[in-house]
C-alpha cells in the first residue's frame, strides 16, 4: 500500500519541526498530503527555548531567513552554557565553568594534556568562554545568515518559534491544519493505525502518522502500548517550576543560557529580547514543593508570596520503539530525560531528519526500516542519557541528599562506566566516540568533564607538544583582544539587526 496521506497529531514544536523536515523532504511528491491535526483545548508545553547548533542547518534547510526568526521569535544568541555552583561550594567557593559550542582543538591540535599539567582551566582551550564573559554576540554584522566568527545557537520564544515554523510549512510545502481533539484511534488486524477519531466521534483516515501530542502521547502510549524505558532512577529530577520575568530594556543580555546548581535540581535562566525564562527544576524525592518555591523565590529575589509559577512533571525516560508499526512518535510524545543541555529539540530534529531521509513510500517499506530506526534513535536516547547523567555523578558535592544519591551509577550504562574508567587514564579523543549517531562526543565530553575537574593521570609532555600549547594559548589571548575590537555587544547587535528588519520590512 501507497504511503499519500500523513497526519501529524500535535502542533508543538515537535509538530511543526516535523512537518518542515517531511514537507521539505516530500514536496516534490504531487501525490502526498502532510496534514498537521492539533487540539484548539489542548495548550503546547511552552517551554523548551534553548537549542544547539544542530538547529541552525535545519532552519536553513527549511528556507526561513536568519534574521526573520531572530526577529519575530524574540530569540537571542547561545553559545553555551555556563554552569555554575555545579562543584561544591563549600571546597571551591561560589564556581562556574562553561560548555561552549566551539571546538575545543585550537587550529586542530588537542592542548588537553597542557591544560591538565598546568592546571588551566580548561575553558581556556578557546575564547568563547571570555566573549561569553564580555557579553560579545558570535557574529560580526557582515557575518551572512548562518554564519559566525564563533559557532552558537539560539534561545527563543517557544510559542513565537512554533508559529513560525507553522506559517513556514504551510506556505513553502502546502502542509494543510486542522483543529481536533483527538481521543482514539482505530486500527486495522496487523495493528496498523487507520483513524483518528475525534470528541464527536468523527473520524480522519491516513495512511500514515507521526504522533507529536506531547507528554500524552496519545497514539504511541495509549493506542500502540509502546512500552516506556523508565530512566528515572538514573536521572533524579522530575519536576520544575517555570516563570517568565519581564526584561529591563537595558539589562544585560548575556549570550549564554545560566544553569545554577542547588541542593536537589537546578535552575535555568534564559534571556530573550522580551524576557526571561527561568526555571526550577528539582527532584521532588529529595524536595518538597513549599521548599522548591521559597528557594526559585530567593533565586529570582522576590518575596515568595509573590511568587507565581506554573508547575510542570517531568516523565523521565523515552519510549523502547519510536517507530511502532505505522506510526512515529517524536518530542515529548517520544521521550524526555530532562531540560539540562537542551537535549529534546535536538533529538526531535535529529528523529526528524532521519525520518524524512529515510520516509517509506508504501506500508511494506516502513516495516522494514522501522528496526533500522529504532537502533538508531536507542542508541542515541542511551547516550543523550549518560551524558546527561556526566553533569551529575561527577560533582563533588556532598552537600544533600541529592547529590549523595547522583553518585550511585548501578542504573547507568556499561558504556558510560567504561568511558569514565579509561578516562580516569587519559583524556577522551574522538576514537572513543566511534557511532556518528554520538551526538554528544569527546568534546562535549572534555568541557564537562575538566570544567568538573575530573581526575585525568596527566601524560608526560614532548617538548614540542609544550611549545605547541604555549603558542596556541598566546594566540587565544591575542583573539580576545581582537574579538573585542570586532564583536559588538550581544544586545546591541540583536538590536541594530531589529531597526534594519523593521526598515525593510515597515513590522
Ligand atoms: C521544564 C521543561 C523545560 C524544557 N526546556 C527545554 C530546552 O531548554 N530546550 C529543549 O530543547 N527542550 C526543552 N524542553 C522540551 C521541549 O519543551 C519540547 O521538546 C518541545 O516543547 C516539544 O514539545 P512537543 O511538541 O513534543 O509537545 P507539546 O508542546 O506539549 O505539544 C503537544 C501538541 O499536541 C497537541 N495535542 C495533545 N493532545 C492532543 C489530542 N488529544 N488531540 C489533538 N492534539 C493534541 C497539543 O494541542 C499540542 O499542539 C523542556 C521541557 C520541559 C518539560
Amino acid at each position: 500500500m501507497k504511503i499519500k496521506r500523513i497526519a501529524i497529531l500535535g502542533g508543538g514544536t515537535a509538530g511543526w519541526l516535523s512537518a518542515n523536515h517531511i514537507g521539505h523532504a516530500l514536496s516534490h511528491l504531487s501525490d502526498v498530503e502532510i496534514t498537521v491535526i492539533e487540539s484548539a483545548t489542548i495548550d503546547a508545553i511552552g517551554v523548551g527555548e534553548g537549542t544547539v547548533p544542530y538547529i541552525q542547518n535545519s532552519l536553513k534547510r527549511f528556507g526561513i531567513s536568519e534574521a526573520e526568526f531572530l526577529v519575530k521569535c524574540d530569540a537571542t544568541f547561545k553559545q553555551g552554557i555556563k554552569f555554575v555552583d555545579w562543584l561544591n561550594p563549600d571546597t571551591h567557593g561560589s564556581n562556574y565553568y562553561y560548555h561552549p559550542f566551539d571546538e575545543p582543538f585550537a587550529q586542530g591540535y588537542d592542548i588537553t594534556n597542557y591544560l591538565l599539567s598546568e592546571r588551566i582551566k580548561f575553558e581556556n582551550v578557546g575564547i568563547q568562554a571570555q566573549i561569553c564573559e564580555l557579553g560579545l554576540a558570535p557574529k560580526q554584522k557582515s557575518d551572512v545568515e548562518y554564519q559566525g566568527s564563533l559557532a552558537y545557537a539560539y534561545h527563543f520564544d517557544a510559542a513565537k518559534f512554533a508559529a513560525l515554523l507553522a506559517s513556514n510549512a504551510k506556505e513553502k510545502f502546502f502542509v494543510k491544519h486542522q483543529f481536533a481533539t483527538i481521543v482514539d484511534a482505530k486500527c486495522d488486524e496487523q495493528g496498523n493505525i487507520v483513524s483518528l477519531v475525534d470528541e464527536q466521534g468523527q473520524q480522519f483516515e491516513f495512511d500514515f502518522y507521526l504522533d507529536c501530542s506531547g507528554f500524552s502521547a496519545l497514539l504511541t502510549d495509549k493506542v500502540l502500548k509502546v512500552p516506556f524505558v523508565d530512566k528515572s532512577e538514573e536521572l533524579l529530577v522530575d519536576t520544575a517550576l517555570v516563570k517568565q520575568i519581564p526584561l529591563d530594556e537595558n539589562a544585560q543580555l548575556p549570550p549564554y543560557t545560566t544553569a545554577t546548581a542547588h541542593k536537589a535540581g537546578w535552575i535555568w535562566d534564559i534571556p530573550l529580547t522580551t524576557r526571561r525564562g527561568t526555571g526550577f527544576v528539582y527532584a521532588s524525592q529529595y524536595m518538597s514543593e513549599e521548599e522548591a518555591r521559597a528557594n526559585y523565590a530567593d533565586y529570582l529575589n522576590i518575596p515568595v508570596a509573590d511568587l507565581s509559577v506554573r508547575k510542570l512533571d517531568m516523565k523521565v525516560g523515552f519510549r523502547e520503539l519510536c517507530w511502532s508499526k505505522n506510526c512515529v512518535s517524536f518530542g515529548l510524545a517520544q521521550g524526555f530525560v530532562e531540560p539540562l543541555e537542551a537535549t529534546s529539540i535536538l533529538l526531535t530534529d535529529f528523529c526528524a531528519e532521519l525520518l524524512a531521509k529515510n520516509f517509506p513510500r508504501s506500508i511494506e517499506e516502513s516495516n522494514t526500516m522501522s528496526t533500522y530506526f529504532n537502533d538508531v534513535m536507542k542508541y542515541v536516547w542511551e547516550r543523550t542519557t549518560d551524558f546527561i547523567k556526566l553533569h551529575y555523578c561527577i560533582s563533588d558535592r556532598v552537600d544533600s541528599d541529592f547529590w549523595q544519591a547522583n553518585r550511585d551509577m548501578s542504573a547507568s550504562s556499561s558504556e558510560l562506566k567504561q568511558r569514565l574508567c579509561k578516562f580516569k587514564f587519559r583524556a577522551p579523543t574522538q576514537s572513543d566516540f566511534f557511532s556518528r549517531f554520538d551526538l554528544f562526543d569527546h568534546k562535549n565530553f572534555l568541557y564537562v568533564l575538566y570544567g568538573m575537574e575530573f581526575n585525568t593521570e596527566v601524560k608526560e609532555l614532548s617538548d614540542t607538544e609544550k611549545q605547541m600549547s604555549q603558542q596556541l594559548l598566546a594566540q587565544n589571548a591575542q583573539m580576545i583582544s581582537n574579538a573585542k575590537e570586532r564583536l559588538l555587544g550581544h544586545r546591541r547587535w540583536l538590536e541594530a539587526l531589529k531597526s534594519a528588519y523593521q526598515k525593510i520590512h515597515g513590522e
